[in-house]
């Protein structure tokens, strides 16, 4: 019987997401049940959204969480390397491979041929799919042209009529139809591949035997059953696992709910509950008990019990369960987990600088820097009325602040500096305008310590959290304010 191998395979493009660690989760359930490994594959073919940061933050999260992988960038073994861009001659092979086979061709359409060919596309009511041009060159031409070092992708064939049947462990079979799937580009012009070769290729040499992936994917499965038909692979077992949701239903996302695990660590949720969590989303323990450990879910784990009714994933049944957790903790393990959040070494040292000056006695440091200690605040509207600005343009200026920090991508005093000072120029206005408005977002009170420092400090999460709670104070933006900022935001350097 060949030993079960899973895999979490993230791209390293932001911040760490809940719903990575809820497949990594199930990924993991699933291979420890059978005695099987667990592996982790960093997907990080997208090289201009690639970080290194992003990786050891996915690293440091999911560990955080618990979640352990028996193979991995960082740990090695046998079926490395584990980082796809460290993999480009294998998918060059592969991929040449294909088109060997003629299974795949070399396409030198120009951007603006398959614009044009979309467009008329449009236009008739067709869905927009690549016309199969250059699938007619004769190979010779082709391979003439390639040498010659002409610009070209590299395209998979697939039927034009007929359907897919999709086997997925919690659907049964799902039938997709040929004609919606397009002849996808499998090598970019660049000579890297995209998800769809590089994930074959990789499940395959790496022995995955079971993919849980989230159901966003199955629209694409036709795509990659195809290639492993032409490379005369066996396909591994597929599982769709429903997508995480917002409570209105929607698919989660950052506007509605925080999205990234490392909000949850600052906010003082304990990893335990927050694993527990997520494994209550779309399954529930046989005794349908709230309240379980990793090994139990392991112990008990059947994925058949997962429910595709879209799991909602609910900040107050997250710290409801969290509650239970703290609470059943003996007091000497609760002060200990307190001591690790916030009142450790290092974070009383970040912030030691920017109180001692500032009291004369240990008793003055808790009324001054609690905000440094909290989630959310207590704020009070009346802190941002503006001598300059019109309450609009303070929900404004809040706004382009805060999406210019959602895409900050190294957390600096100087950076944010520099977003808010690229904000107040753009509205016309100086630095110091706009602190009048940072100080009560981000501490709570008109004045305080350095807020520049202390946002630094606090970290992207909850220093966007905060400001995002000021802006629904103050009556958040409408769908309209929305469309006109986004186009102000365009042009902010
Ligand atoms: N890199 C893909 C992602 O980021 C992997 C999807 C899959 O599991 O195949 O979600």
């Amino acid at each position: 019987m060949t030993t079960v191998r899973t895999r979490i395979a993230p791209s390293p493009t932001g911040d760490p997401h809940v719903g990575t660690a809820y497949i990594a989760l199930f990924n993991l359930c699933f291979a420890r049940q059978h005695g099987g490994q667990f592996i982790l594959r960093i997907e990080d073919t997208d090289q201009v959204r690639s970080t290194r940061e992003s990786e050891q933050q996915i690293y440091d999260a999911l560990r955080w969480l618990g979640i352990e992988w028996d193979e991995g960038p960082d740990v090695g073994g046998p079926h490395g390397p584990y980082r796809q861009s460290e993999r480009g001659a294998i998918y060059k092979k592969y991929s040449d491979e294909l088109v060997a086979k003629g299974h795949a061709f070399p396409c030198f359409c120009s951007a603006e041929r398959l614009d044009a060919v979309r467009a008329e596309q449009m236009a008739n009511k067709e869905t927009p799919r690549y016309d199969g041009h250059c699938m007619h060159i004769a190979p010779e031409e082709a391979q003439r042209r390639v040498a010659a070092g002409e610009s070209h992708v590299v395209r998979m064939k697939v039927p034009s009529e007929g359907v897919c049947v999709v086997k997925d462990m919690l659907r049964g079979e799902v039938e997709i139809g040929w004609d919606r799937i397009d002849m996808q580009v499998l090598m970019k012009a660049d000579g890297l591949p995209t998800y769809f070769l590089a994930n074959v290729v990789d499940d395959h040499l790496m022995g995955i035997t079971h993919v849980l992936r989230g159901e966003e994917w199955l629209p694409s499965a036709p795509k990659l059953l195809k290639l492993y038909e032409y490379f005369g692979w066996e396909a591994p077992v597929n599982c769709y696992m429903p997508l995480l949701r917002n409570p209105d239903k929607s698919k989660l996302s950052k506007r509605k709910n925080p999205t990234s695990i490392t909000f949850y660590q600052r906010m003082g949720f304990l990893p335990q509950a927050m694993l527990n969590y997520l494994g209550r989303m779309g399954w529930s323990m046989p005794d349908e008990r709230e309240k379980f450990t990793l090994d139990e879910m392991i112990a008990h784990f059947d994925i058949t019990r997962v429910s595709l009714g879209g799991p909602i994933f609910d900040l107050e049944k997250l710290s409801w369960l969290n509650g239970q957790w703290l609470r059943e903790l003996p007091v000497e393990r609760f002060a200990e987990e307190v001591q690790k959040w916030a009142f450790n070494p290092d974070y009383l040292m970040k912030i030691a600088p920017h109180v001692q000056g500032r009291v004369e006695t240990f008793s003055q440091i808790a009324p001054l820097a609690a905000f440094f200690f909290s989630g959310g605040l207590n704020l009070d509207a009346s802190l941002f009325e503006h001598k300059k600005l019109s309450p609009e343009q303070v929900r404004q200026a809040m706004q382009l602040v805060l999406w210019k920090l959602e895409a900050l991508r190294q957390w600096s005093k100087d950076g944010i500096t520099a977003v808010i000072q690229a904000v107040a120029e753009s509205m016309g206005l100086k630095l110091r305008d706009l602190m009048p408005l940072m100080f009560p977002a981000i501490t709570g009170q008109a004045s305080s310590v350095s807020v520049l420092d202390a946002m630094e400090i606090l970290g992207p999460d909850l220093t966007r959290f905060r400001l995002r709670q000021a802006i629904e104070l103050l009556g958040g933006v409408s769908k309209k304010e929305n469309k006109e900022w986004e186009k102000l935001l365009a042009a902010i350097a």
